[in-house]
């Protein structure tokens, strides 16, 4: 059986097409019957116009099948995992669809370890919507609602895992863009407890996300861009629509993609930490690799997806993850990725060096991307993978635990069938332009044939 509902990062969709109330109550029906109608479940809402709806849905739903609610409030997704953690709840459920554009919404739902369910139990739950399987409880066992506030025992958790002497004494300035998400709740309010300046851009809670839309695109980022530069701020960050994701920018207002910020947080982690093991995406810049054969530190590889990051954190017992998009794993605090862990982060990583953030961002290596793609019906894919896998020379080294990837002296490519379109996705990196375009057509050969043979 293939997932019909959940997706890399839970449930989403338009509300009134996929997301009604009749779907949200049985989808939360199936949830509840996977707990056997018992135990409590964390819920909370980022900013959408239709998150109170579905709230309500869902904690109806639990509530007729047993189950105890603890309701957050409007908070980022990362609250809701440490939440479960520390009120050692059964589960969480956030009503989100992270960056997705304000017309989407949906579903995370959290197991109680923090980290999102695995596919196994996805399937789980999409059986027993499948067939109804629902069950309710008699009268008398019906669950309530306890609302709480947990944001400062958060921001505290992350306070811990910094050195706040050092971020104090370096009286920073920082531009905070949180793109009227969720994450306007608690990022401002944690750089200010740690001594920071902090300057909020579309830092009012808007469901319709006004300001800059709910992702944060580097090259949507230009008002806080230009505050950075005018009121002299130390660096800039902006989160996605449910604050798990952190974009930044230096002292000068040039926004950088996640790949170098993850590289800095793993340069600056290996030169702190004897446990010097750093887990990425197949789909990551091999600066990460560069720094790691650097420090002495390793990369262990996942496919694409911020669950297997977080499994494979805690199966090795590593500390820290990335992505490309800005996500960053701190296990010190806990093992998803977090946006407000990630800013604070930052900070102390500035108040620790005299260097500035492009100074920092210089001293990285420097590689050249480029994506593309080509179309192919969804039903080939399987196939097209095939010949491509028969297609490649026994002497290239290649990871295939996502798509494949190919590995040549002078750089990469990564070809991947994307999981919601009917497309493939071919990913190059290489040190100069010229070799990045060499490889990508290369790839872009290698994906043609192998539609043509599969046609
Ligand atoms: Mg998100």
């Amino acid at each position: 059986m293939n997932r019909k509902y959940f997706g890399t990062n839970g449930i989403r969709g338009v509300v009134g097409d996929l997301i009604t109330p009749g779907f949200i109550s049985k989808m939360s029906s199936a949830i509840a019957s996977m707990l056997k109608n018992k135990g409590t479940v964390i819920i909370g809402t980022d900013a959408r116009l239709s998150s109170p709806f579905i709230k309500n849905n869902v904690i109806s739903s639990f509530l007729a099948s047993g189950i105890e609610v603890i309701d957050l409030g409007l908070v980022p997704t990362p609250l809701i995992q440490f939440a479960v953690k520390h009120l050692h709840a059964n589960m969480g459920v956030v009503v989100t669809a992270s960056h997705n554009p304000p017309q989407f919404n949906g579903l995370k739902v959290i197991d109680h370890d923090g980290i999102e369910i695995d596919i196994r139990k996805q399937l789980k739950v999409e059986e027993i919507f499948k067939k109804e399987q629902f069950t309710y409880v008699p009268w008398n066992e019906n669950g309530s609602v306890t609302r709480m506030n947990l944001k400062q025992e958060y921001i505290d958790q992350i306070v811990q895992s910094v050195n706040i002497d050092s971020i104090q004494k370096k009286k920073m300035s920082v531009v905070v863009d949180t793109g009227n998400g969720a994450g306007s709740v608690v990022t401002p309010e944690l750089l200010r407890q740690l001594g920071v300046r902090v300057i909020t851009v579309n830092g009012n809670l808007d469901g319709r996300f006004p300001g800059r839309g709910s992702e944060p695109t580097p090259t949507k980022l230009t008002e806080m861009s230009k505050i950075t530069l005018q009121s002299k701020c130390n660096f800039s960050v902006a989160h996605d629509g449910d604050a798990d994701r952190a974009i930044f920018g230096d002292e000068k207002g040039t926004i950088f993609f996640g790949d170098k910020s993850i590289v800095l947080f793993e340069k600056w982690f290996m030169s702190k930490h004897e446990n010097k093991q750093f887990v990425t995406p197949v789909s990551s810049s091999s600066a990460v690799v560069d720094i790691a054969d650097a420090m002495g530190g390793k990369v262990i590889w996942t496919p694409v997806g911020c669950i297997f990051v977080s499994r494979k954190m805690i199966s090795n017992n590593i500390l820290l993850g990335g992505e490309e998009n800005g996500g960053l794993f701190y296990g010190l605090h806990q093992s998803v990725r977090d946006g407000a862990m990630a800013a604070a982060l930052m900070a102390n990583i500035l108040a620790e060096t005299e260097k500035t953030f492009s100074d920092l961002v210089l001293e990285l290596p420097k590689y050249f991307q480029k994506k593309d793609k080509l179309p192919c019906p969804n039903e080939l894919k399987e196939r097209v993978m095939d010949h491509i896998v028969a297609a490649i020379p026994e002497t290239v080294e290649l990871i295939d635990m996502d798509g494949v990837k190919l590995i040549y002296e002078e750089g990469w490519v990564l070809i991947r069938p994307s999981g919601t379109e009917p497309i493939f996705r071919i990913f190059v990196e290489a040190k100069t332009e010229k070799k990045t375009n060499e490889i990508m057509a290369k790839g872009m050969r290698l994906v043609q044939d192998a539609l043509q043979k599969s046609g």
